[in-house]
């Protein structure tokens, strides 16, 4: 059975973990310190603040963003549903804009066509990796005094116009979750480069406290904190952090191979008749976070009985992006929402095995069983 992802973890990472449990130091220390340090570093941000989860990170966004009850943001429906379930932690209502149905990335013409007096923030999707259309958002932020979020979940290490992913705008929030190119079984990072945010972000992700745990265990005076705002437990640990300082060292070179895996689909695939496969952008690069199928009208096969007959071969797949306004969670919210690129795109797309290492022959055989089950 081959499967459809798998994290890359290795004796290296567990020494980390091990090592660091017998600091006795173990929730949010010096090595959450270490891994932020290292990964603005390496993405070109001035800051990054280490969080517990993309999902949390992404509700502190919004509050930093000001946004709060009564006010919209416009995002991709077709993402994973924790994109637009961050904006209504705040109140605030998601307001859904279409994608390009060659990179599933929101469209910045529909999203302007929608701002409206109570638009807030656009919140950017870098789906599955391959980076959305930074600049074109930067100008509409700007014409209509908007804020610009990037959910870059999945985008550790993709780059736009010879920038990582991280650098280009002030909050950037980031997953390690295990389906994503790089773990730590959970955790998150957001990327700034405004130093107000940097230092909000800090107290809300510590219960709001003046100080951290650490600058007080270390002082040499006794310390009295005070909570300056209502704020949240959205800490990362030592532990996860000493894995992802391992993981972020191999970045670089994990992307290297699954480029390998995805140009070797791309030629492979390239004469399958009834398919579009994906399309990177001009100045970009991705960390092919995971490999995305169109499945075209005339293709012979539905989607899903594509997706049975892979498993039956014993390789197994997924359904492409959701879509979020079609999930129980909003469809019976009273709105009505038209988005048929979307849901075209959610409905005929298909993923396929991509992760490091995957042995040749692993990939042969997908390519062999895509082709096979495709045409019968
Ligand atoms: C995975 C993912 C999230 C959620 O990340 P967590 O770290 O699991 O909270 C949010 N948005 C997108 C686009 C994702 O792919």
């Amino acid at each position: 059975m081959i499967p459809i992802a798998k994290p890359y973890l290795t004796e290296v990472e567990a020494k980390a973990a091990h090592d660091t449990i017998l600091t006795g130091w173990i929730t949010q220390g010096p090595r959450v310190n270490e891994f932020e340090e290292k990964f603005a570093r390496y993405t070109g941000a001035k800051y990054a603040v280490a969080l517990s989860n993309c999902t949390t990170a992404l509700h502190l966004a919004m509050i930093v963003a000001g946004v709060g009850k009564g006010d919209e943001v416009i995002c991709p429906s077709m993402s994973y549903i924790a994109t637009a379930n961050s904006i209504m932690y705040v109140g605030a209502e998601p307001v859904f804009a279409e994608v390009d149905p060659t990179t599933y990335n929101i469209d910045p013409e529909d999203a302007e066509r929608r701002i409206t007096p109570r638009t807030k923030a656009i919140l950017i999707v870098h789906q599955i990796g391959m980076p959305a259309d930074i600049d074109a958002f930067k100008a509409i932020c700007d014409k209509h005094n908007l804020v610009l979020i990037e959910d870059a979940a999945c985008a550790a290490g993709s780059s736009y116009k010879g920038g990582k992913i991280g650098s280009h705008s002030d909050l950037v929030c980031f997953s390690f979750h295990p389906r994503k190119v790089i773990t730590t079984g959970d955790g998150g990072m957001l990327t700034t480069n405004n130093e107000q945010f940097y230092h909000r972000l800090k107290l809300l992700r510590q219960h709001g406290m003046s100080v951290n745990d650490r600058v007080r265990h270390e002082s040499a005076k006794v310390i009295m904190e005070d909570h300056l705002e209502v704020g949240y437990n959205y800490r990362l640990t030592d532990i996860q952090a000493a894995v992802g300082i391992k993981q972020l060292e191999r970045l670089d070179e994990i992307i290297a191979e699954r480029n390998k895996i995805a140009q070797r689909y791309l030629r492979e695939l390239a004469d399958v008749p009834g398919i579009r496969l994906p399309h990177l952008p001009a100045e970009c690069t991705t960390n092919w976070q995971s490999f995305s199928i169109y499945l075209l009208p005339e293709c012979k096969v539905e989607r899903n009985d594509l997706m049975q007959r892979l498993l039956d071969a014993g390789v197994a797949s997924r359904r492409g992006i959701m879509t979020s306004h079609r999930e129980t969670a909003y469809k019976n919210n009273g709105k009505a929402y038209h988005l048929p690129i979307s849901e075209d795109a959610a409905d005929r797309s298909i993923i396929i095995p991509l992760y490091v290492p995957m042995s040749d022959e692993d990939i042969a055989y997908v390519i062999q069983q895509f082709k096979a089950c495709i045409s019968a």
